[in-house]
């Protein structure tokens, strides 16, 4: 297969990281025939710097022609004081939208040799958590109308409009429905809060609906705030989560600390198309850029996702997922997830490590 990706290096550590990622994909593309062409393109704080916006026409182009989007991590303390719309973050905003991407997947897996990070109990993580969270991400209370207005004795007045239809959420459906078809326990949990809100019970409706199309995916509902207690109670249970974009957002923070390691956790935004746009789900940690120390492991595995998601490349996929587990297993650590016993790698030895791990 010709893969071409437009990457978003990015700022702070995105380079670095970005680079170990290449790295794996070259050496997938030498064992399975595979050639990856990568053309870079200005977003974030960088694309301020050389031409004064976040996400310049040129890069929204080529990112549009590509077959996927690679990016690192944008921003950092030298743009923080620039308006909104020029602000770093914009970019990711902008290419999202620009892409049609309404899906965010966040998988949360605690790996067997980093079992200590997790906060959670012993008991509760001995019994294993990989789940993903299905975040829809360009409707909901983000994007309703909202506004002051004066409310007489009362005083000043905001309003937040919350709106769902039924194709949108038919949309997001499908693509948990798809993913926990490719997964081993094949399980959706729609989590919604029917008991009170209108849109939720839409929702709800048509999450049902659509369940009878995939009669070999178990489906379930589950209330936003029982689903919320239930990934530090019982992690274990759950295999894919669905749910609107604000739920999503704050659970998929939970699940994320519930690993305990940011610079594990990859991350994928999906549309209608094949064409997705992958990235780390950390920042671009300016504290430890350009210091050889930040952790590629988040975003070789968000390579791993691309590689599943988008070319469907099953087996590409599980090598590299693998190659990591092995790597921890054998006891190699950046900085960040360091234990006793632990053999401290930099960014580039870990990502060499796991090339040398990857095997057919
Ligand atoms: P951060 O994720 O960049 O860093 C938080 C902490 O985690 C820091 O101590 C950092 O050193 C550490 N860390 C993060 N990734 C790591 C890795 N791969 N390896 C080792 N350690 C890692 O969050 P922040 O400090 O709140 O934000 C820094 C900048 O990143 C801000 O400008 C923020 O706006 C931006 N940001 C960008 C994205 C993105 O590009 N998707 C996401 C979040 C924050």
């Amino acid at each position: 297969m010709n893969i071409n990706l437009a990457v978003v290096k990015g700022d702070g550590i995105g380079p670095e990281i970005v680079e170990e990622g290449e790295k794996v994909l070259n050496k997938i593309g030498e064992m399975y025939g595979h050639t990856f062409t990568y053309t870079d393109i200005l977003a974030g704080g960088c694309a301020i710097d050389a031409t004064g916006e976040p996400l310049p026409a040129e890069s929204v182009k080529i990112a549009k022609e590509s077959d996927s989007v690679l990016l690192g991590a944008v921003g950092g303390p030298k743009w923080d004081t620039l308006p909104g719309h020029l602000r770093p973050e914009r970019a990711l905003l902008g290419l999202r939208s620009e892409l049609g991407l309404f899906a965010n997947v966040r998988p949360a897996k605690l790996y067997d040799a980093l079992a200590d990070a997790c906060p959670l109990k012993p008991e509760i993580s001995k019994e294993g958590l990989d789940l993903v969270i299905v975040r829809e991400l360009i409707g909901g209370l983000y994007f309703g109308e909202r506004g002051r207005r004066d409310a007489g004795e009362m005083g000043e007045e905001a309003f937040d409009e919350l709106k769902y239809n039924v194709k949108e959420v038919e949309r997001i459906g499908r693509v948990a429905f798809e993913m926990a078809r490719k997964r081993d326990r094949k399980k959706v949990t729609s989590v919604d809060k029917a008991n009170v809100i209108e849109t939720s019970r839409l929702w709800r409706e048509t999450m049902h609906k659509l369940a009878q199309e995939y009669p070999d995916v178990e489906f379930e509902d589950m209330l936003v705030d029982n689903c919320a207690m239930q990934l530090v109670r019982n992690p274990g249970q759950f295999d894919v989560i669905v749910t609107e974009n604000m739920f999503g957002d704050i659970l998929s923070d939970e699940a994320s600390m519930t690993t305990g390691s940011i610079g594990m956790l990859p991350s994928s935004s999906l549309g209608e198309t094949t064409r997705g746009m992958y990235e780390p789900i950390h920042g671009s940690a300016p504290d430890i850029a350009g210091q050889n120390k930040a952790n590629p492991i988040a975003t070789i595995l968000s390579c791993a996702m691309m590689l599943r998601d988008s070319f469907n490349l099953l087996d590409e996929a599980k090598c590299i997922e693998s190659a990591v587990a092995k790597v921890l297993d054998d006891g190699f650590r950046t900085g960040d997830i360091m234990d006793e016993g632990g053999k401290l790698l930099g960014t580039k030895e870990m990502g060499d490590k796991i090339v040398s791990y990857l095997t057919k």
